[in-house]
């Protein structure tokens, strides 16, 4: 079903397969598999491209320098020569001393229990990071020469990143990839980042917060992670009204989800931006993530249609998606093929 007009590109990295040693069911990679496959079968001739070996740029464009530091230090770790200990928040009140050992640092650079920075997880993680920024740079690239209008890249990221901070991981994400594309692409216009993953993009929210450049907009079910993404978190003193949550009560189903992404559309026209960075997951299907939202598998065809509605250069990453669920093939590719519906 290739009659899209679209030059559609996928950024690749050589293994996106993300194990995670010690809770294997939090990390499965089947949302990465589930979206590159259904893109591939939306889009058969979409181009393959494989981002080099980065540096540290695509990290350090949205982290600090020593919260890169400790995921390359874990990156470089035998493989099973530590067993991690359960996480202790470091809050300022508990810590005496300053982190001497890796899982001293290993629990402050976390804010919670379950993320590890097991060598697997810190490569996938600094693959990742290059494969949005070189993706971005792509999508800019194909823009300028306008080889296509629009444009999709696909950039299949593992471990997820929409609840790393610049200076923390957490939620099983350690660096940013959406926030990552997003600061990339900015470089050449305004950027709005949406985010359809079931739980609030607080990472990416903290990294543009004060950044009128970006507009961030969030559609999440009320919850995680607790201290953050509530409506009345619009934007930080020099970027007001360009952060947008849209937090949902528990168990809505797509009666209630479609005018809160009406309302996200909405908002991202105003904004006129140049690109969209999409942080795609689909744990907002009912049988995913605790059933906080809804959703069944034909509401990703309409999320689909509706955003590629915007008709803007588009760069998706992915998110979410800690189990294995039958909706998760089917759902993504329910959201191509309205996508690609609707720029035929
Ligand atoms: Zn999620």
């Amino acid at each position: 079903m290739n009659t899209v007009d679209v030059t559609a590109v996928i950024a690749e990295m050589t293994d996106p397969y993300v194990e995670h040693q010690e809770f294997p069911d939090l990390v499965y990679p089947t949302s990465v598999t589930a979206t590159l496959a259904a893109y591939r079968g939306t889009f058969p001739t979409a181009k393959r491209l494989v981002p080099e070996e980065d540096d540290e740029t695509a990290a350090l464009s949205v982290h600090s320098r020593e919260y890169v530091d400790f995921v390359r230090d874990g990156s470089r770790r035998p493989e099973g020569a530590t067993k991690f200990p359960l996480n202790v928040v470091a809050l300022p009140e508990l810590r005496v001393s300053e982190p001497r050992t890796f899982e001293g640092r290993h629990t402050q650079y976390f804010f919670d229990e379950v993320t590890r920075a097991t060598p697997a997880v810190c490569e996938g993680a600094l693959r990742s990071a290059a494969a949005c920024r070189q993706g971005a740079g792509w999508l800019a690239d194909t823009v300028a020469a306008r080889t296509a209008d629009p444009a999709l890249i696909l950039v299949p990221s593992r471990p997820p990143g929409h609840h790393a901070l610049p200076t923390v991981g957490g939620g099983l994400c350690l660096f940013a990839n959406a926030a990552i594309a997003a600061r990339e692409l900015s470089r050449s216009g305004r950027v709005a980042v949406l985010d359809i993953d079931q739980d609030h993009g607080n990472g990416t929210q903290a990294v543009f917060y004060d950044d009128p450049s970006v507009l961030t907009v969030s559609i999440h079910a009320e919850g995680w992670p607790h201290v953050a993404g509530f409506a009345e978190e619009t934007g930080g003193s020099g970027a007001p009204h360009t952060n947008l949550n849209l937090p949902l009560p528990t168990g809505s189903g797509f009666d209630v989800y479609a005018p809160a992404l009406e309302t996200a559309l909405e908002a991202i026209g105003r904004f006129e931006p140049r690109y969209l960075v999409l942080a795609l997951g689909y744990d907002a299907h009912r049988e995913q993530g605790f059933g906080l939202l809804r959703l069944e598998v034909e509401h990703f065809g309409v999320l689909g249609r509706r955003i590629a509605g915007l008709r803007l250069p588009t760069l998706v990453t992915t998110e979410g998606c800690y189990g294995y669920y039958e909706s998760t093939a089917e759902a993504a590719t329910r959201f191509f093929e309205g996508w690609a519906e609707r720029w035929r």
